[in-house]
């Protein structure tokens, strides 16, 4: 099957799903869906991309779904969506997200709330509720629920791959800190910052992970993959494994696509895990394949007792305990484990973003790109003994930030900038960074020697919230959010992997029903493994999906 076929109707479907998700802020063109017609070759070749708008791709919208940088559109493009596109993949559009992806529920974008396709109100008549994809990558997220792309780069600094993953049904993959170039990406917390892949299964997720992941000299960081053993990446062999691939042959998401068209239902979500019970499309009885039974026998898997707070709903401690139990079924030895210094993940997280964010943030002064606001002229008398201005440009400054910022990003640049003032430095920002030397030393600890290979949480402590005020006001920046801080509280269990630069997953295990409403949510589990150990932790992921 020709690649500008296959492109084209994903293109088609994107845009006739727009209207409902408000997944993209930037969609294909027309000419370019008649693109090259020739064969898809390579893994890769031909796969419908999304990439969340904080990547900069030449000529695209690249604004991190902010006002300050005004619909930017770069010359140039990231390395890891680069390298996707070298592989074969197209670019079906760049896709909504919370401003600078700092945010829970993709309500903080200032191209208006993205929407979860899963929402009761959007596929059945008796229901109303709008809900959130989740954030930060919330458009990303959609739209690969959605069908509209296979496979999607977002970007997760404190959960916003895994989190938005969970509440939409896919696959989410954070790999290890310096796995995946940061050229490009637009800057939130660079220590914490870490490109990420969403995908509708597990095996797509590696695939992708293989074409993007290798050094960069454009990032450092990355410089220490070359002291990464490289046997840490997945294998072409296992993602066959994942795939169970009769021939033992991996097999091309964009072939698959092509083989089976009807595989990929022109309905808004690709309902691949129907019932609750249900572990995968072939029943909850299906054989695990071989090879992966294989490869997580022996396998230990720490079941994290931090991670079992008071709000957890029954359901999602029911699904936990089920994937418990389904690693163990595979052969893994599931055992408790206890890191209290993971407590201290939240406070010390929501310290140090903010922190490297009122850093980074400060190169948006109305001077390179985007926005610029002049602010009131300079009054009467002001200005040097010569007569010159001297406040017109703070005066600039000002008024651009406080102009093209929104009220969460503003927040985060107060609250950043206080924490490393000379009064509250050592009490806030010196005491987080100690925190998260003590969690990661920890984490060590618990992965090292005689430890365990793998940690199992939810993704989630909570289910997806209604948005459907701000969707039916198209409010945009998050003037709707009543509460800010609570939305912190989402990302309890993904931020300790940040932290600790481990690589974490988010699987989808089945869809939970919404209390006595007849409608139902998709519900996703977490694996931490070591530093660097991508092959264990989806390996396991295969398992649970
Ligand atoms: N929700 C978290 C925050 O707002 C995480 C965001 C992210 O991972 N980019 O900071």
């Amino acid at each position: 099957q020709a690649a500008g076929d296959m492109f084209r109707r994903f293109v088609r479907r994107a845009r006739a799903a727009e209207p409902s998700l408000n997944a993209y802020v930037d969609l294909a063109k027309e000419e370019e869906e008649d693109g090259p017609t020739g064969p898809v070759t390579g893994l890769l070749g031909g796969v419908p991309l999304g990439a969340k708008a904080s990547f900069c791709v030449e000529g695209t919208v690249s604004d991190a779904c902010s006002d300050v940088l005004d619909r930017y559109r770069p010359p140039y493009t990231a390395t890891a969506p680069a390298r996707l596109l070298e592989s074969g993949c197209r670019l079906v559009g760049k896709h909504n997200q919370d401003e600078f992806a700092m945010g829970a529920a993709n309500l903080y974008s200032a191209a208006g709330p993205a929407v979860n396709p899963h929402s009761p109100g959007l596929l059945d008549a008796r229901h109303k509720a709008i809900l959130t994809p989740g954030g930060s990558s919330g458009g990303s997220a959609a739209a690969v629920a959605a069908g509209s792309c296979l496979v999607a780069l977002g970007s997760d600094t404190g959960g916003s791959v895994r989190l938005p993953a969970a509440y939409c049904g896919v696959v989410g993959l954070k790999p290890t800190y310096g796995r995946l170039s940061r050229h490009g990406l637009i800057a939130f917390a660079s220590s914490l910052d870490t490109p990420g892949v969403l995908a509708r299964c597990v095996a797509d997720a590696a695939l992708a992970l293989d074409a993007a992941a290798g050094t960069d000299p454009l990032d450092d960081t990355t410089v220490r993959q070359s002291r990464i053993a490289p046997e840490a990446l997945p294998t072409r062999a296992d993602i066959a494994r994942m795939l169970d691939s009769p021939a033992g042959q991996p097999v091309s998401v964009s072939s698959a696509a092509a083989a089976a068209p009807g595989a990929f239902s022109p309905a808004l979500v690709h309902a691949r895990r129907p019932t609750a019970a249900g572990r995968s499309a072939a029943g909850p009885d299906a054989p695990l394949p071989e090879g992966l039974r294989a490869a997580i026998a022996g396998k230990r898997v720490g079941i994290l007792a931090e991670c079992h707070v008071a709000e957890l709903p029954e359901a999602a401690l029911r699904s936990w305990q089920e994937g418990a139990r389904w690693l163990e079924d595979a052969g893994a030895v599931v055992v408790p484990v206890s890191v209290p210094e993971v407590r201290t993940a939240l406070p010390a997280y929501y310290v140090l973003a903010p922190a490297e964010a009122a850093s980074n943030l400060s190169r948006f002064d109305g001077v390179r790109y985007g926005l610029r606001a002049e602010g009131a002229a300079p009054a009467e008398g002001e200005g040097d003994a010569a007569g010159r201005s001297t406040g017109g440009l703070e005066r600039m400054y000002t008024a651009t930030r406080s102009e093209g910022f929104g009220p969460e990003v503003q927040r985060r640049i107060l609250a950043g900038n206080f924490v490393l003032s000379a009064e509250a430095k050592s009490s806030y920002y010196d005491a987080a960074v100690a925190a998260r030397r003590a969690l990661r030393l920890a984490m060590e600890g618990l992965f090292g020697q005689g430890g365990v290979d793998l940690v199992l949480t939810p993704t989630a402590p909570d289910m997806p919230a209604d948005i459907t005020a701000a969707v039916k006001a198209g409010q945009s920046s998050g003037a709707a959010v009543a509460d800010p801080l609570a939305q912190y509280l989402g990302d309890v269990m993904t931020v300790a992997a940040n932290l600790a630069d481990l690589p974490a997953v988010s699987v989808p295990v089945g869809m939970t029903e919404l209390s006595g409403s007849g409608a139902s949510l998709p519900t996703g589990l977490q694996l931490m493994a070591a530093r660097q150990d991508e092959r264990t932790l989806l390996h396991a992921a295969a398992v649970l999906e």
